[in-house]
């Protein structure tokens, strides 16, 4: 196989070298860090005043965590390292509760992180003469305009739809020639089962490669997909507090994501207690920024599970390959791509007055989609038998949610009394979708 490379100094560089590279980058993002009321409180008390107290990459131990909750108390400007003139873009985190954690980034910010794009794009063998749709969303979700800026440097010809119209999708791979995709797994296998529908065949596409990711799936869910579309799939790995996609991906050897480490130091921890562990063992994923100003993360604790695959891989890149992420160590519940929190939708339908005490979270497969349904018992109080008060509240509870979650759920509502009753904990979320 004849490797290509986007940046080949940088991706084959020999260990040493790397992490002199990462050492002196460490101590700069110290030093932006450093510039956040957040992290100036945080450094304090560990002693780290200034970028010279980072003498040798051991020392990242002496910094604490930050966690997801840290950023949402930093929200807004807290963790802002940079003055806001500099400012060029701001995203946010899907599926948080209240505060979305918001990044900053500066134009360098987003040079860099397209770089990264350009060197993952090129990694699975895709490149200039590829017509590549985007089927993520844009907006404030990093992975449309993440792989959009990194597809447009490597010479791609883009087609910026973003997510969803199915139907409309399938004209426009047909009707251009699209060879690459960015899309969800489930999304992709939901337009396997729509070509029948649509009347298109395989053979009138000029499909090559999926660049699949943003909700785990398992190593058959890959199979399955090259299987029913002839086509090689990726592993594209992200997250909006690490700028979004481009953290790590595959190569077109597919085993394991190259996690750019002159970017990231990667770690895998014990999410119980902490502690580092060794390449592996699977644990909680733990990244700190190296090139990043405007938002400089430090040991940012991802909830994502997962492992540092061992050896080398054998196109030559030097960079560490992450697993597939194999869970979370919270309870959010990722839907057709979207993050969803069961505690996001209780604080939705616990505010309307007609809603009782007892609700449930079901997560189905749909086809090849995820199917949310929210079932509600109903505060039999506040009706007077109106079937239309019914639906009025069927309504409200799906406009509510959608508002606030973003996906489109399937409401039911249901007797009081009649959902199962706890006396522990109660087991709000039923997830009925296939486990890999
Ligand atoms: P967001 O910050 O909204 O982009 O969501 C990031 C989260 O999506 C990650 O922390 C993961 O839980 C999940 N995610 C993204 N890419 C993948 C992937 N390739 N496999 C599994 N989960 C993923
Ligand atoms: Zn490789």
């Amino acid at each position: 196989m004849e490797v290509r490379f986007w940046n080949k100094e940088i991706e084959t560089l020999d260990r040493p070298a790397l992490e002199q590279l990462q050492l002196k980058r460490l101590r700069e993002t110290v030093g932006y860090a450093l510039q956040t009321h957040f992290y100036k409180n945080r450094l304090a008390k560990t002693g780290i005043t200034s970028p010279e107290d980072i003498k040798t990459l051991a020392d990242l131990k002496k910094i604490p965590y930050t966690t997801k909750d840290d950023m949402r108390e930093s929200y807004p400007r807290g963790l802002l390292a940079v003055s806001s003139d500099e400012v060029v873009r701001i995203h946010t985190s899907s599926g948080t509760t209240g505060l979305p954690t918001v990044i900053y980034y500066t134009r360098e910010d987003l040079d860099n992180w397209t770089e990264n794009l350009a060197r993952c794009i090129i990694a699975t063998g895709a490149g200039r003469a590829d017509v590549f749709q985007n089927m993520m969303s844009y907006g404030m979700f990093t992975g449309g305009l993440g792989l959009h800026y990194g597809a447009e440097k490597v010479g791609m010809t883009v087609i910026p739809i973003g997510g969803g119209n199915t139907k409309r999708q399938i004209q426009l791979m047909k009707d251009f020639g699209t060879t690459v995709l960015h899309i969800t797994p489930s999304y992709l296998l939901h337009i396997h089962d729509k070509l029948a529908e649509v009347e298109v065949k395989l053979s009138d596409l000029a499909l090559k490669r999926a660049f699949i990711g943003a909700e785990p799936h398992s190593e058959n869910t890959r199979k399955k997909i090259e299987d029913l579309f002839h086509i090689d799939a990726y592993n594209s790995y992200g997250l909006s507090e690490m700028n979004g996609p481009g953290v790590a991906f595959e190569c077109e050897y597919k085993n394991g994501m190259h996690t750019w480490e002159d970017g990231y130091i990667m770690e895998i921890i014990d999410p119980k207690t902490g502690a580092v562990l060794s390449e592996e063992m699977e644990g909680e994923i733990v990244f700190t920024n190296l090139i990043r100003r405007a938002t400089p993360l430090l040991r940012y604790r991802t909830r994502d599970l997962g492992y540092i695959i061992k050896g080398a891989c054998p196109c030559g890149r030097t960079h560490r390959r992450l697993s597939r992420i194999t869970g979370r160590t919270d309870d959010m519940l990722i839907v057709n791509g979207v993050n969803v929190f069961p505690s996001q939708i209780e604080e939705v339908i616990m505010r309307i007055p007609q809603v009782g005490t007892n609700y449930q979270i079901h997560l189905e497969k749909d086809g090849a989609l995820d199917k949310l349904i929210i079932k509600v018992e109903i505060y039999s109080k506040l009706f007077h038998g109106e079937m239309s008060e019914l639906d009025n509240l069927k309504r409200k509870i799906k406009e509510d949610l959608r508002a606030s979650i973003i996906i489109n759920p399937q409401v039911e509502l249901h007797e009081p009394g009649s959902l199962p009753v706890f006396e522990g904990k109660a087991k709000r979320v039923v997830d009925n979708r296939p486990k890999f």
